[in-house]
């Protein structure tokens, strides 16, 4: 990805971003702390004259996906459809009476990316399309900082299907109902890493009551296939406590490196530590 473009979207998400000056030595520019308007894409703080590069672990060089060599066969096609059908017009809990549609998802349906999170809220609801409200942009500008996008790269959904009113949290029976989706999804998708971002996710994905932070900087694994998964923070969060930005930014850089590991057939490192 070109330089300047990714040192845009990470001052988009709000990182401090580490440059490397001329000089070889590497400095932390903390270029923008506190910035939530992801679509401000310009550089309120722009690099120095010298022009100072972001310093590219060696990562950086690396796809961070293939592409998918055909779309999915007529089978796989057809049962993503029957999903989206059914999903749709779900009336499995009780939930289907307080929301407008269920949400599926949304992503190329061949991608070894999978980002999960909890539940549509009132935007999603509306638009059927998982996380494109405010929190769904700030999303959208981590993940193209790694060099993903739900247009191409990256399939995009949620534990539950439909919108809790209010956005309060799931139920356990509400959970219990809609999990075979998403399990059908993954069968159907069969991603190479998974991201759960939230803690709702998370511990609804790896079936524990432990807190966020115990759960970050380790590479769980995941259901008949041991999908490597790693956990993160929620974008929603995020936009109420932007100076935890930098450790979701460390997740996702974690993220990468562990996706290296996968394509290039080493052992996996599980702890970031
Ligand atoms: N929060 C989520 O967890 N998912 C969405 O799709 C939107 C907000």
């Amino acid at each position: 990805m070109d330089t300047q473009r990714r040192n845009q979207y990470l001052e988009a998400i709000g990182v401090d971003v580490w440059v490397r000056r001329r000089g070889g030595v590497l400095a932390d520019l903390r270029l923008v702390a506190d910035a939530v308007d992801v679509q401000a894409a310009p550089a309120q703080n722009p690099a120095p004259a010298e022009s100072p590069v972001l310093a590219e672990s060696p990562a950086a060089a690396f796809s961070i996906a293939r592409a998918p060599a055909e779309p999915p066969s007529g089978d796989a096609a057809a049962r993503w459809e029957a999903l989206r059908t059914e999903v749709t017009g779900c009336t499995k809990c009780s939930l289907h009476t307080t929301r407008t549609q269920g949400v599926l998802g949304v992503g190329p349906q061949r991608t070894d990316w999978m980002v999960i999170g909890e539940a549509p809220g009132a935007e999603e609801d509306r638009r059927g399309e998982p996380f494109v409200g405010r929190g769904g942009q700030l999303l959208d500008a981590m993940l193209r900082a790694i060099g993903l996008s739900r247009a191409t790269n990256v399939y995009i959904a949620n534990v539950l299907k439909s919108r809790p009113p209010g956005n309060r949290d799931p139920k356990p029976d509400e959970v219990t109902a809609c999990l075979p989706y998403l399990m059908r999804q993954i069968a159907l998708l069969k991603p190479r890493l998974m991201i759960a971002v939230g803690r709702i996710a998370a511990q609804n994905l790896l079936s524990t009551d432990l807190p966020l932070g115990r759960l970050r900087g380790k590479v769980h694994r995941f259901g008949e296939l041991n999908t490597p998964l790693i956990v993160t923070y929620h974008p929603a969060y995020l936009l109420r406590t932007p100076a935890d930005k930098r450790k979701a930014w460390e997740d996702l850089k974690f993220a990468r490196s562990v996706f290296r590991q996968l394509t290039d057939g080493v052992p996996i490192d599980g702890d970031r530590s």
